[in-house]
């Protein structure tokens, strides 16, 4: 790991273009962030292509190193892609503006619709909502609690009269609105809880009846890779003027709205974030930037990589590995600059996706650190560069000097053979088979 966090954030240049190699290892970094936040697949290839490209032609920055200077371009095009300057809702020149939203079942449109009314109504407008959603019992019920929540106005069609037509209903709350003068008309409707042709049909069907300034989608943000199948979907069958992201108090990093605006180019407009009708905002790129990128997280860990390893030393240690002369000296250093990090195992929890591997550094144990320093410290310079001279006379000599057993010298001598051997094998660019390690 040292070794591989060295080679890839600390190569550090004061003038000249980034190189591929500055590059590529900070960009593997942010694909696995993506990949971690539910990006789709096409779009983490796309983007960090675009990204890799554009760090290429970059000038290498005097105050930021290579890592740090590649997360910066990352994150300034995830908030271009997310859309640069917020979008505000398009309000019709000549009122009602007429609002829809579509989605799945469960998405949050029908509480959306009391987020928005309320929101609309702090703004001095007089939205009224209206319950096109015939599908479920409850539907409406829920729509008129949750304006009454919002004290707006609600159309809902009469009870009792079977099962209504929901673009009759669409159509007459506009009518409604138009009549009574509410500048804003919010349409609720149906979900299913997966795609299907009917649900697009009807929704379809409400559009073209009441021709709507904003179509808004609205989309659960832990729905995780699904969403693009379902973006898409909604995109053809309906189409839709915004997306609306909700669910956002959840843990999902959100990954969901970059790959929206990957697959369908439309903007992302607001953002809810919990159950009450209070919990709703514009939405802000720059934020939803950092979160999918985890931000804090990567900065921190560049950081402390950086404080940590000592760059130059690294490479000969490298060195030494390939022209198989690591000695118990470099085993010796390498130890000291894990030591240095601290709290290694902290620093593993922030790589992106290093779970199973800090699983296998927490069998580590601190004070082995301090034993297998002392037993070191204890050898001649000649025996720490030549380790076969160590016989047993010289191992108990060495065993009394560091207070420890000659069995702990042994079995410190076992490590290092292991630990030359696992290293020889990354140096060659293979990688060591730790238990629950992928690729990394
Ligand atoms: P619809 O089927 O699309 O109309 O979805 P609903 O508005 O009925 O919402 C489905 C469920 O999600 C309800 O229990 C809502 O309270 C909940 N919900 C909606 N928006 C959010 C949100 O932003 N955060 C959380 N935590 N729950 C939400
Ligand atoms: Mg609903």
């Amino acid at each position: 790991l040292s070794t591989r966090l060295t080679d890839s954030l600390a190569k550090l240049r004061t003038k000249g273009r980034l190189t591929p190699s500055d590059i590529d290892g900070t960009v593997r970094e942010i694909r696995r962030a993506l990949l971690d936040a539910d990006v789709a697949l096409d779009v983490v290839k796309d983007f960090c292509g675009r990204i890799r490209e554009r760090a290429l032609g970059a000038e290498v920055s005097s105050s930021l190193n290579p890592a740090q200077q590649v997360v910066q371009i990352v994150n300034e095009e995830l908030v271009a892609i997310l859309g640069g300057e917020q979008r505000r809702l398009e309000l019709a020149k000549t009122p009602p503006t007429i609002i829809m939203l579509a989605g799945l079942q469960g998405a949050g449109k029908t509480t959306l619709a009391g987020k928005l009314a309320l929101h609309l109504a702090g703004e001095g407008h007089t939205p009224i909502l209206v319950a096109a959603d015939l599908q479920r019992p409850n539907a409406v019920t829920q729509l008129e609690v949750v304006a009454g929540q919002a004290g707006v106005a609600v159309y809902a069609p009469e009870p009792g009269n079977g099962v209504g037509d929901p673009v009759k209903v669409a159509r007459d709350g506009v009518a409604l609105a138009r009549s009574r003068q509410h500048d804003v008309v919010i349409v609720d409707t149906a979900g299913r809880l997966g795609v299907d042709a009917e649900l697009m049909q009807q929704a379809s069907r409400i559009r073209k009846a009441i021709q709507p300034d904003e179509v808004l989608f609205v989309i659960d943000a832990m729905i995780g890779q699904d969403a693009v199948a379902t973006a898409k979907a909604f995109q053809e069958g309906v189409d839709f003027t915004g997306v609306v992201l909700t669910k956002l108090d959840g843990d999902a990093r959100g990954g969901a709205a970059l790959s929206i605006r990957g697959v369908t180019g439309r903007p992302i407009l607001f953002a809810s974030t919990g159950e009450r009708l209070e919990d709703f905002e514009p939405f802000h790129p720059d934020r939803m930037a950092s979160r999918i990128l985890d931000l804090g997280d990567i900065l921190t860990l560049i950081e402390q990589a950086q404080k940590s390893f000592d760059e130059e030393e690294a490479r000969r240690v490298t060195e030494a590995m390939l022209t198989d002369s690591f000695t118990l000296e470099d085993f010796l250093k390498q130890l000291q600059q894990v030591r240095k990090a601290g709290n290694f195992k902290q620093m593993l929890g922030m790589l992106p996706g290093a779970k199973g591997l800090r699983e296998a550094i927490d069998g580590f144990d601190e004070g082995e650190f301090a034993r297998t320093e002392a037993i070191i410290l204890s050898m001649t310079p000649r025996e720490r560069k030549q380790s076969k001279i160590l016989n047993g006379s010289r191992r108990l000599r060495i065993a009394r000097g560091s207070g420890v057993t000659v069995t702990e010298v042994n079995q410190l001598m076992q490590r290092f053979d292991q630990a030359a051997k696992m290293m020889k094998t990354v140096a060659k660019g293979g990688m060591p088979n730790i238990p629950g390690m992928g690729p990394m």
